[in-house]
């Protein structure tokens, strides 16, 4: 299943630019494993004073484990909060430095296999996809028979900067090839991109020659996820609603690394592949992460400019989250931070609205932002649902042009949370 080209080296190729390499956090001396995905029941395997080995399965959520990136000592289990700010039950453990870990079982093809085995074994070994709504959802793999359409490439594909000419670095091998498995559990999929593909990812692309860009990316570097699988659905999606009952299957390109990984090489995902970018730090670059990581750790591991930085957003710029502290701990829904500076900070002043429209003018779902935002602000959510408060996709266009600088994305979003909830 790995490409053709794994492994070959092309003398007529630039090596491997810097900024593709992967770079390592320093470990830390706890890990808060964030285990809870939405409100499905979790089961956690282990309790207070387990000594767990790095690798070993510590939750079972949904089917999928949750496993332990470090070996040591289980200090606590608690509900806390993610990198959100959405309490989940978390497995705290203490490392002991020692990387032990559990005997991973590779195989070396899946010839023979059928498409029941291979997904069970990504199942546990946790293997998860994102889909970020204002909040980021994380779901298990649909079955083999799920009917899935569209494998959506998502994340920080827009961010894969490289020339095109170099040669591609060992890990995009292994994203080709869990893509193919993925072909292999969905072989009626068809693979589409959802942003204006940089040279490098249109390298990396070459080996699925049916793929094909959204006509809407334009020339948008990160089309948010949202817009994609409504462009590919052809309807709005309401908020919390699940690309998978459209049976499109959005994959971020690390999820597809950790499907490689996990299905040839046995190893849990119990790292995150995160990009680190932004002026907040001196070392932007493509960070091994171990979950349960505080966001502050990662930082400092990308140098971060301690007295400059005044906001962190996790996920992507248009529709991420910013997070309000750091000691936060990375899970399998992270895939970016950004870093700002305080000269990068836009601070809303919430001036009187002149009525210029321009709210309106730039919102794609024709919704009138500064009425819904009026009824939020006056906490009328039934208002603000017959105004359409629901169909708003959060992609922050209305508060970008106010020339008020009113908070009119916050405002929505506040209505959209209090009617779903
Ligand atoms: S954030 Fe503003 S511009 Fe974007 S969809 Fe919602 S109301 Fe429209
Ligand atoms: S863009 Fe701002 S000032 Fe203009 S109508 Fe909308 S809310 Fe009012």
């Amino acid at each position: 299943m790995i490409s053709s080209t794994f492994g070959k080296h092309d003398e007529k190729k630039q090596s491997v630019p810097h900024d593709l390499e992967i770079l390592p956090v320093t470990l830390p001396p706890v890990v808060r494993i964030p285990c809870q995905r939405q409100d499905l029941p979790c089961e956690v395997l282990v309790e207070p004073g387990t000594r767990v080995l790095r690798g070993q399965p510590v939750a079972v959520t949904g089917g999928a484990a949750v496993h332990s990136p470090v070996s040591g000592r289980v200090k606590q289990i608690a509900v806390m909060d993610n990198c959100e700010g959405v309490p989940a039950t978390t497995v705290v453990v203490e490392n002991d430095g020692l990387g032990e870990s559990v005997e991973l079982s590779k195989i070396t093809g899946i010839n023979g296999m059928t498409a029941a085995e291979i997904y069970e074994r990504l199942n546990a070994a946790g293997i998860v996809i994102t889909f970020v709504d204002g909040t980021t959802f994380v779901y298990g793999l649909p079955s083999p028979g799920a009917g899935i359409h569209t494998l959506l490439l998502h994340g920080w594909v827009g961010a894969l900067n490289g020339s095109g000419g170099e040669e591609l670095p060992p890990w995009f091998h292994e994203v080709i090839s869990g893509l193919r498995v993925l072909f292999t559990l969905y072989p009626e999929a068809g693979l589409v991109w959802h942003s204006h593909p940089s040279p490098t990812l249109k390298t990396l692309l070459s080996e699925f020659p049916k793929a094909r860009t959204l006509p809407g990316a334009g020339n948008s570097p990160d089309m948010p996820v949202k817009w994609a699988v409504e462009e590919i659905a052809g309807r709005p999606l309401e908020r919390g609603a699940s690309p998978l009952a459209e049976e499109i299957l959005p994959v971020t390109l690390q999820q597809a690394r950790a499907i490689h990984r996990a299905l040839f090489l046995g190893e849990p995902y119990m790292e995150q592949l995160i990009l680190v970018e932004g002026n907040g730090v001196r070392r932007p670059g493509y960070y091994q992460v171990p979950l349960g990581t505080d966001l502050g750790e990662v930082l400092i591991s990308a140098e971060v400019k301690e007295t400059e930085l005044a906001k962190v957003v996790v996920g992507c710029a248009l529709n991420g989250t910013s997070v309000p502290r750091l000691d936060l701990p990375v899970g399998k829904g992270v895939f970016s931070i950004l870093t700002f500076c305080e000269d990068e900070v836009f601070h809303y002043l919430d001036r009187a609205c002149i009525h210029c429209g321009r709210c309106y003018q730039v919102c794609q779902v024709k919704l009138l932002p500064q009425r819904i935002a009026a009824y939020a602000a006056r906490q009328n959510w039934e208002a603000a649902k017959v105004e359409g408060v629901l169909l708003c996709n959060e992609c922050g266009r209305c508060s970008y042009v106010c020339p008020a600088g009113k908070p009119l994305l916050q405002l929505l979003r506040l209505a959209k949370k209090m009617l779903v909830s």
